[in-house]
């Protein structure tokens, strides 16, 4: 058998189409159908100012959200560190050269710790997706903790739709 078929209302003419219908067959207006648990969650973005700034892109069924690698930043960081300290450590040449190696050293502790934690995770971003196209949430992340809000939100959204739809 297959599944109960999803309806909406078209915009311009009200008769029944897909909700996944590029355009109304009737009228041919453009189906501007979102998802509720979608539209909610672009409508609501501000409350997720507390975390780490990322983008959000979304069509009707599906949110993807990306967020710049906080341990790449932060490996950039260190490492950011450590050159500064290398050019203290010339500086320091002229006056020190036993100091100025040991300030050396600690420059290179410095680009190598970076390195390391960077090289744990690649340059890549994190990213989430929230899928319901088929009717119920589907979630993908590559970090829950990081988006756990976000999966927080959607889990709710999907819940409280399937309670209404009982
Ligand atoms: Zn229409």
């Amino acid at each position: 058998m297959d599944p109960p078929a999803r309806w909406t209302k078209c915009g311009t003419c009200e008769k029944q189409i897909a909700i996944d219908a590029e355009a109304c067959p009737a009228c041919g207006a453009v189906n501007k159908y979102v998802h509720p648990c979608v539209a909610r969650f672009i409508e609501e973005l501000a409350r997720f100012g507390e975390m780490p700034r990322f983008t959000v892109t979304h069509d009707k069924f599906l949110v993807v959200g990306l967020m710049e690698n906080p341990k790449t930043t932060k490996s950039l960081k260190t490492m950011h560190i450590g050159s500064v300290i290398a050019l203290a450590a010339i500086v320091l040449c002229c006056v020190d050269f036993a100091l100025a190696v040991t300030v050396m050293l600690i420059a290179t502790a410095f680009c190598a710790f970076g390195q390391i934690r960077g090289g744990v995770d690649t340059n890549t971003n994190l990213r989430f997706q929230a899928d319901f196209s088929s009717g119920t949430l589907r979630w993908f992340s590559d970090d829950d903790k990081l988006w756990a809000p976000v999966k927080a939100f959607f889990t709710e959204a999907d819940q409280a739709m399937e309670a209404a739809k009982r």
